[in-house]
């Protein structure tokens, strides 16, 4: 059967069949000691700068690169290259700019295996997480494309009792500054770009400072398949300095931003200061994800989606669940299968195919969520928490922790890890439950288990989340296919990988001929 009938979703290295698996190692094997180096790129030219020294999350003692920070100087550069390069840009056919990203996706599975070696060295992502992301990024470059020709197809004359002949064309805005995050380091990244250009604007990409090396590869490899040099600039350095920066300048049309909520919130209020034009502002930002387990659902595979849901990438998801709800009934014996299968958990280096938690990012967000947990646990109850073996000494590495709490309310913000909060509730105060998780005011993922499937739906359908997932796991949206994106504090909208997103990319133009 036909699932995706314009593209298909790329399936990456399958480790599990060993023709395939033996040479992918042998390949990963030769990046394991080698370096990076990462600059600003404007119009296709390095820039240098005060030079960055790059360690892995797994190992503080290993060096992955160095990377050269931008200045304001440099954003003033690619602010003016960025801006002539526009109308060319725009005028190119969508054609082009789609076959432009396909060539790009052939490329990016071409190196897959060093991207691979990138996103576990230098963002600390296990190995099956490296491996989706370039999957992931390859997607929304074929998903992309194929959406860009739809959009830009010419449409039939609009109707009308004037005689004249009334047309409606879409075209890109201008220059989209890209701000993108660590966790999904090229997937992100490129996901951003890739709509952006595609829709005939111009890019001035800052990638997140922890990941600049594979941002910096990924540049390259679009300069390598064509994409001309003035239509995609790459700044790395500091978000405070060059968001600023850009965010004030009145060429600046748009910015696409993933984050924290707070930064979006900061780039919210620095566009609206300008004198200039309204800018487009799209921001896919942070969450309090909540599951709500009733007492019809089955806690084996209950434990099995919350420890992936919690626990996968290091809980550094943005869908990540936070607060587990357990009804009364059911809580002890789901408490005590997760309390077991989190003993079975491997917290560990990010090379080996058995790992099931790496590093989080640095050592501020490992200090910060040892921070919070001790608060937890002194304030709730220790459930359990995975053993960490003497080898995680050399990295940031958080223990998978879960803690039993009263209330939703005893968090104040989102923590970016693998620690889960757990609360019982009586099936009595469902709707109250409701309300609480509505009233946090971020709207991004929702885990509901249950067999009752009346309720599960109308609970999916009361709670203001962009994303919800009824019996699975409810992280690892895939393109096309669970197009994904919050509301309220945790974002614009409309959804990445989603038909509505490219839209937001691009301004209209009516033209009225009274031939
Ligand atoms: N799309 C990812 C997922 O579904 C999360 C993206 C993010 O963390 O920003 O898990």
């Amino acid at each position: 059967a036909t699932i995706y009938p314009d593209r298909s979703n790329s399936a990456g290295p399958n480790l599990d069949i060993s023709a395939q698996a033996e040479p992918f190692f042998a390949q990963l094997q030769e990046y394991q000691h080698c370096q990076w180096q990462a600059h600003p790129i404007i119009d296709g030219e390095s820039v240098s700068g005060a030079t960055q020294t790059v360690c892995s999350p797994r190992n503080r003692d290993e060096i992955v690169g160095q990377v050269q920070w931008a200045t304001t100087a440099d954003c003033e550069h690619a602010l003016m290259v960025a801006h002539l390069a526009f109308p060319n840009w725009r005028n190119t056919s969508v054609e082009l700019r789609a076959k432009l990203l396909e060539t790009l996706a052939d490329q990016l599975q071409a190196h897959q295996v060093e991207l691979i070696a990138l996103c576990t060295r230098e963002a600390g992502k296990q190995l099956h997480d490296g491996i989706d992301e370039v999957r992931e990024a390859i997607d929304f470059c074929r998903y992309y494309a194929v959406e860009a020709r739809k959009l830009f197809r010419p449409g039939a004359p609009l109707p009308g009792p004037t005689g004249e002949l009334n047309e409606l064309f879409v075209q890109g805005r201008g220059v989209f500054v890209c701000i993108s995050p660590w966790n999904f380091p090229l997937a992100i990244f490129l996901g951003q770009i890739s709509a952006a250009l595609v829709t005939g604007n111009t890019v001035i990409a800052k990638p997140a400072e922890q990941t600049s090396l594979i941002a910096h590869r990924t540049v390259e490899l679009m300069l390598e398949v064509g994409f001309p040099a003035d239509v995609i600039q790459l700044l790395p350095g500091s978000g405070k300095t060059l968001g600023t920066a850009l965010t004030q300048d009145n060429r600046v049309t748009g910015v696409c931003f993933t984050g924290s909520t707070q930064t979006a919130q900061l780039i919210n209020r620095s566009l609206a200061t300008r004198d200039g034009a309204i800018a487009t502002l799209i921001a896919e930002t942070g969450g309090q994800n909540c599951m709500l387990v009733d007492s019809t659902s089955l806690p084996e595979q209950v434990v099995k989606d919350v420890v992936q849901s919690a626990f996968a990438s290091a809980g550094q998801r943005c869908s990540a669940l936070r607060v587990l709800y357990l009804q009364a009934e059911i809580a002890d014996k789901v408490i005590a299968l997760l309390a077991g299968a989190m003993q079975e958990l491997n917290v560990g280096d990010t090379w080996y195919h058995h790992t099931d938690i790496g590093p989080v990012i640095d050592t501020a967000a490992q200090q910060q969520l040892l921070q919070h947990i001790a608060d937890m646990q002194s304030r709730g109850r220790l459930i359990a928490q995975s053993p960490m073996p003497e080898e995680t000494n050399t990295g940031s590495y958080v223990p998978a922790t879960a803690v039993e709490i009263e209330s939703i309310n005893w968090l104040s913000k989102e923590q970016f890890g693998p620690v889960l909060h757990v609360i019982r509730y009586k099936k009595s105060d469902l709707n109250d439950v409701i309300a609480q998780i509505n009233a946090t005011g971020f709207g991004l993922t929702l885990g509901i288990h249950s067999r009752n499937t009346q309720l599960a739906l109308t609970i999916a359908d009361q709670v203001n989340v962009g994303n919800v997932y009824i019996n699975r796991n409810q992280i690892g949206a895939m393109v096309g296919t669970q197009p994904f994106g919050g509301q309220g504090l945790s974002g614009t909208g409309p959804k990445a990988g989603g038909p509505r997103y490219l839209p937001r990319f691009i301004t209209e133009k009516t033209r009225s001929n009274n031939i």
